[in-house]
């Protein structure tokens, strides 16, 4: 029976070890043959053995019937008028995932997914309507950095001026509630001789597990940011049930110890405007008052609420939400209004796998119509 092919595309160094003494590498070799693959995989980007020109020949031609190097199939890629690009995944298991690249005049950043759909389920996101059905793997997350690599034709990992420049965790999925290989494939990201991504430029969402806060900061480095949508609990627990076990005094004290907060590093606390829910002046001004108290040097982002289909919420008017940033800074908070980006390809979070899911249903429908 021929054992099935060993993928090393996404694989860490340990992976790629294990995949090489598997497969019959000796030993004293090991080491050096990791890292020419992971050189060529992450460096290079290259999607064929063949390509690895510092390995033998026979080598190469031998490795080439026990490996493969392939990227998730992309089974919808979108670009956006403003340059948004979205592609939709689908995974060895079948199950699907997307990742977002926006464009903007001095960066342009890759939203990726940690999990397929969401265990919390925040009222306003859509993510949080569709049930978990699985963490992703380091692999699996470090493969949408290679997607959008490829689609951008950024290979060799450039050093300056490049168009791949931030990662947010801002995808499907809750990551510190997949920290392990959420944590892995931050560090391929920043692995040097690879995807040589900038610890500064990579930062991850949370919704508030404040447990692993910590423990993030301290092993990964990376900037955080927190879903904060509400100053009072009784709101917040009842738009993200989270609320409950994490209440504002704990998320807003772990927030104030972050490690590197104190040296300038600023913590973005992300803010959907909601109508008649949690946009009040009012609102704005505790707001301000809880990061005086907590002494938090933060960043308020705030983002108009993106509506989906069967979605209990509106966004707040534009004049309210232009109000409500203006009482932020006035208070001397920044807090810019996060603008939509990728609208005509529902770029926002969990939309498209909805839009394709939508369309599969539909199909079904004709087809059972037939
Ligand atoms: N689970 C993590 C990261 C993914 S969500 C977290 O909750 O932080 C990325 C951001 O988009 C979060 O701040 C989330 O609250 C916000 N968001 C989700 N649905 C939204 C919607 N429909 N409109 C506006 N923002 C939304
Ligand atoms: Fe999950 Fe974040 Fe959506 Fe809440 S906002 S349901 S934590 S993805």
């Amino acid at each position: 029976m021929t054992q099935p092919l060993v993928n090393l595309s996404g694989l860490d160094h340990a992976g790629i070890a294990q995949a090489l003494a598997d497969y019959g590498i000796p030993e004293r070799q090991i080491k050096m043959r990791t890292q020419q693959v992971a050189h060529w995989l992450y460096y290079y980007g290259v999607t064929d053995i063949a390509e690895m020109t510092n390995i033998g020949k026979e080598l190469r031609a031998e490795m080439a019937e026990a490996f493969v190097i392939e990227r998730p199939e992309i089974t919808t890629s979108q670009i956006s008028e403003d340059g948004t690009r979205k592609w939709l995944l689908r995974l060895a298991d079948g199950q699907q995932v997307e990742a977002v690249f926006i464009p903007e005049d001095d960066r342009g950043t890759l939203c990726v997914s940690s999990q397929v759909g969401c265990t919390l389920t925040c009222k306003f996101c859509h993510t949080g309507t569709q049930r978990l059905v699985r963490n992703l793997t380091a692999q699996e997350i470090v493969q949408q950095v290679l997607v959008c690599r490829d689609s951008l034709e950024e290979w060799p990992s450039p050093i300056d001026g490049r168009l791949l420049s931030n990662i947010v965790f801002m995808g499907m999925g809750e990551p510190l509630y997949n920290f392990d290989e959420v944590k892995l494939a931050i560090e391929m990201m920043m692995d040097q001789s690879g995807l040589n991504m900038s610890r500064r430029r990579i930062t991850l969402s949370t919704s508030g597990v404040v447990p692993m806060m910590t423990r993030c900061g301290e092993e990964t480095g990376v900037n955080l940011a927190v879903s904060l949508h509400a100053v009072r609990d009784d709101v917040r627990s009842e738009i993200m049930p989270i609320n409950k076990k994490y209440p504002l005094d704990e998320l807003l004290r772990a927030c104030a110890t972050y490690p590197g907060a104190a040296n300038s590093r600023r913590i973005t606390f992300e803010y959907a405007m909601l109508k008649g829910i949690n946009d009040s002046i009012d609102d704005a001004r505790e707001l301000v008052r809880l990061m005086k108290q907590y002494r938090i040097h933060a960043k308020i982002n705030l983002i108009p609420f993106n509506p989906w289909p069967g979605t209990p919420y509106e966004c707040t008017d534009w004049d309210q939400i232009k109000e409500f940033s203006e009482t932020i800074f006035g208070l001397g908070i920044s807090a810019p209004i996060r603008m939509p980006r990728g609208r005509d390809i529902m770029a926002a979070c969990g939309q498209l796998k909805s839009a394709s899911e939508k369309k599969s249903k539909a199909e079904l429908l004709r087809e059972a119509a037939i």
